[in-house]
């Protein structure tokens, strides 16, 4: 079974290789259902990634990254 991973920009969820879009950023692989998510990603990786935890507290959005 593939493994659920979110696109921390705008919070949507679907088995890895389902995405459009993919980005490394320390040495992790994000995924996104568009360019621009993955655009607004790279923009500011942190501030989305810090959003994402406190949104879903405890949940890891690329598991196997
Ligand atoms: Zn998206």
């Amino acid at each position: 079974m593939a493994a659920i991973v979110y696109d921390v920009v705008c919070g949507m969820s679907t088995e890895e290789g389902n995405w459009a879009s993919s980005a490394e950023y320390q040495g992790k692989t994000y995924y996104f259902c568009c360019d621009g998510c993955k655009g607004a990603f790279l923009k500011s990786p942190d501030y989305h990634l810090s959003n994402f935890a406190e949104e879903h507290p405890g949940i890891d959005p690329s598991p196997s990254g």
